[in-house]
């Protein structure tokens, strides 16, 4: 295959106006959280709908942030998915709490009758992860958070443009809510600012606490405070973290989130020529379109029908690599690693559908800048490994293919 023509899994969109920001940022002496911090805020709160969206270095540290202000701690237990980044766990141990597996359910969202089963008195958070986008099952979730006193932080990851039965992730105006939204802006994420976050919130005193666990423990009220003392004092209320994010980020993520809607409107119609090019292929399960809400097309991961192929997952995999098609499986289960591993014995934390849900799931690339000719390449190269490993078929009638 012609490796010339080599089609990456993901490419990201930065544009003039992205670099200019950047630029305009270094230039006006202020390259640490400031202004441009500020404004991002502020604009990502507005295109959510949410009272509170405090910039951070990374979903990740929105996670804990929410977790730790939340006051999870040693003895807490709290519910994921397995289909996730390590990230959604970590954040759990590093409180000191204890992650617990639910099962997922067909599109590989988390099962919210699996959640159920898990629910013991130590049961204190639910983080629903909207894989690829797609929403959770959201009012079942928030069902059982109000029957247990659970409070719930939602994995938006790749779900930034994701709505909920008409409302944006964390906004205020729908009629129920979680206790924090974080949202990622790694480099592969719809929108990026390289290594970014932001978690969202519509209480008060979260995000205040939020916000001074997020530098430090340094509380912005002893500015107010001791302001009489000048600029220079400030004082240090608890043992917080260093998780802001500099203004040199959200330079690009101002631009990032004017584009986000445009970018959105492209990747919708990607995924209209991969149904349109794919959707008549037997071997193949393409992603369904969100039911409840809206998708937010992060990942385009289709799921092989196994019994009607001659090889495997790795094996497709290779072959896209062979083929010049980059692509992804999300996620590795997280009782396939080996830290999560002693979790995973525990009963509570058997997730077989999970389990036999990865080994069918490939990501195909899917971002504005690959483009509908590209998409279109990508799904002939599919098809092509398909007819070659169809199961039941001579091996010598797929050459020439
Ligand atoms: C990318 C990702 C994260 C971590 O995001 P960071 O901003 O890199 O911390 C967490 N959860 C999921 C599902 C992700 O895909």
């Amino acid at each position: 295959m012609n490796q010339q023509s080599f089609i990456p899994f993901h490419v990201p969109s930065i544009g003039e106006e992205e670099i200019e920001e950047v630029a305009d940022t270094l230039r006006s002496g202020w390259i640490t959280t400031g202004p441009k911090t500020a404004r991002f805020e502020a604009d990502f709160a507005q295109y959510l709908g949410a009272r509170h969206a405090l910039a951070v270095n990374s979903a990740t540290a929105g996670m804990h942030l929410a977790l730790a202000a939340l006051d999870l701690g040693p003895g807490d237990e709290a519910i994921t998915t397995p289909l996730t980044f390590c990230a959604t766990a970590n954040v759990i141990i590093q409180v000191g709490a204890t992650p617990v597996l639910a099962d997922v359910l067909p599109d590989g969202n988390i099962d919210p009758a699996s959640i159920a089963e898990r629910i013991t008195p130590r049961t204190k958070a639910v983080l629903p992860v909207h894989l690829a986008g797609k929403p959770c099952d959201m009012d079942a979730i928030w069902s059982l958070a109000q029957r247990h006193n659970l409070r719930v932080i939602e994995d938006a990851a790749h779900a930034t443009e994701t709505q909920y039965r008409g409302w944006r992730l964390a906004s205020a105006g729908a009629p129920r809510a979680s206790d924090a939204v974080a949202f990622s802006f790694y480099a592969t994420k719809n929108l990026t600012t390289g290594e970014g976050g932001m978690v969202a919130t519509n209480s008060a005193s979260l995000s205040e606490r939020m916000r001074v666990l997020c530098l430090h423990g340094i509380t912005k009220d002893a500015w107010n405070r001791y302001a009489e003392k000048g600029k220079w004092y400030y004082q240090v209320l608890e043992s917080g973290f260093k998780y802001n994010l500099g203004d040199i980020a959200s330079a690009i993520g101002i631009h990032q989130l004017r584009k986000l809607e445009e970018f959105a409107a492209v990747r919708r119609r990607l995924v209209a020529i991969y149904r349109e090019e794919l959707g008549e292929v037997d071997e193949l399960e393409l992603p369904e379109e969100a039911t409840d809400g809206r998708h937010a097309w992060h990942l385009f991961a289709i799921r092989l029908r196994l019994e009607k192929l001659r090889i495997d997952r790795g094996e497709f995999m290779a072959e896209l690599q062979r083929h010049g098609v980059g692509a992804s499986v999300h996620f590795i289960p997280l009782p396939l690693h080996p830290f999560f591993a002693r979790w995973a014995e525990r009963p509570e934390n058997r997730c077989p559908r999970a389990l036999a849900l990865y080994e069918r799931l490939v990501s195909l690339p899917l971002y504005p800048a690959l483009g509908e000719e590209k998409v279109r390449e990508v799904a002939r190269r599919v098809r092509q490994i398909v007819a070659r490993h169809r199961a039941g078929r001579p091996v010598l009638a797929a050459v020439g293919d």
